[in-house]
């Protein structure tokens, strides 16, 4: 088994690089990749790691995407130059714009008397990409919520009172991105755009116009029906179909890396075969 979509402390899971690595090992899974939002900081270290292990690390990334809809729009990328400038730049500006949002949450969180402090939520998110969960993680520290569930629920999901928006870049941007160093763009968790079965391929056959190589079918919170419905669309419209479990470590207690929630997350070594197999025939160009 392998996954194909896993957080560290490089962005907002809680263990390092080189843990998520670890434990990946330990259960036995042969490849994984690290998405984590926003940076590929986690990368060198868990390559290295994974060298020892004898497991395969794929270079991941997810990046959140400016969208009209009614709900959330995720593109991972795997299979990049992970050194490429101007990866690393249009990067580390949105993590920058990150920064000056967590500041503008914890300002509001105050303003309702949280009482945490913007200092203590940098020190949780470690130095690379803040996020959301590290601002929960303070508010469960200072006793203001029970959870980083509870977090969500009560301040920090949209409509609630600690939201601020995210600076993010549209869809054409992020795939030209990707590609540009090289690697395959995949929408991630369709289920979370919160669309009907007939308004999705119309989206999702337009970000293939735009260059979208990939859909990631398997996901903790995908069930039975939607993986089968994703599967099917990716096959009428000639995508990949990728999957894994969007590990987060404590942050989301209910899933487990290479498993997903119940064991709902099951992927095979021939979804990364695939993967590189397609990086491979669109990197030569067409004959
Ligand atoms: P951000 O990137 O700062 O917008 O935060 C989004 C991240 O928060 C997601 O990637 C998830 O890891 C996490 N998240 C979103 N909703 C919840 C929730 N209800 N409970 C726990 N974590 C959540
Ligand atoms: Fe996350
Ligand atoms: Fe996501
Ligand atoms: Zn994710």
């Amino acid at each position: 088994m392998i996954d194909l979509h896993t957080h560290s402390t490089a962005s907002d899971g809680t263990l390092s690089p080189e843990a998520v690595v670890d434990l990946a090992a330990e259960k036995g899974l042969t490849a994984l990749a690290l998405t984590d939002h926003d940076t590929v900081a986690g990368i060198p270290p868990a390559q290295a790691r994974a060298g020892e292990r004898g497991i395969e690390l794929v270079p991941g990334v997810e990046l959140g995407i400016r969208w009209e809809g009614p709900g959330t729009m995720h593109i991972l990328g795997y299979c990049f130059r992970h050194d490429d400038g101007e990866l690393r730049e249009r990067l580390a500006w949105l993590r920058m714009c990150r920064r000056v949002r967590a500041e503008r949450i914890v300002g509001k969180l105050n303003h309702l008397g949280c009482g945490i402090s913007f200092g203590r939520v940098e020190e949780i998110a470690g130095g690379e990409s803040i996020g959301r969960p590290h601002v929960a993680q303070a508010l469960v520290e200072a006793g203001a919520v029970s959870s980083v569930a509870d977090a969500f629920a009560r301040y920090l999901s949209r409509g609630r009172p600690g939201f601020v928006e995210k600076k993010q870049l549209n869809p054409e941007e992020a795939i030209r991105l990707l590609k540009s160093c090289g690697g395959v763009a995949v929408l991630a968790h369709p289920a979370t755009l919160k669309l009907g079965l007939e308004a999705l391929s119309q989206l999702v056959e337009e970000l293939k116009g735009k260059g979208l190589e990939g859909l990631e079918v398997s996901w903790s919170g995908h069930n039975e029906r939607q993986v089968r419905a994703y599967t099917e669309l990716a096959g009428r419209l000639g995508l990949l179909t990728t999957g894994g479990s969007d590990f987060h470590g404590e942050n989301k207690p209910d899933i487990e890396l290479g498993t997903g929630r119940h064991g709902n997350v099951k992927v095979e070594p021939s979804v990364l075969v695939a993967l590189r197999e397609h990086r491979r025939a669109s990197a030569a160009g067409p004959s």
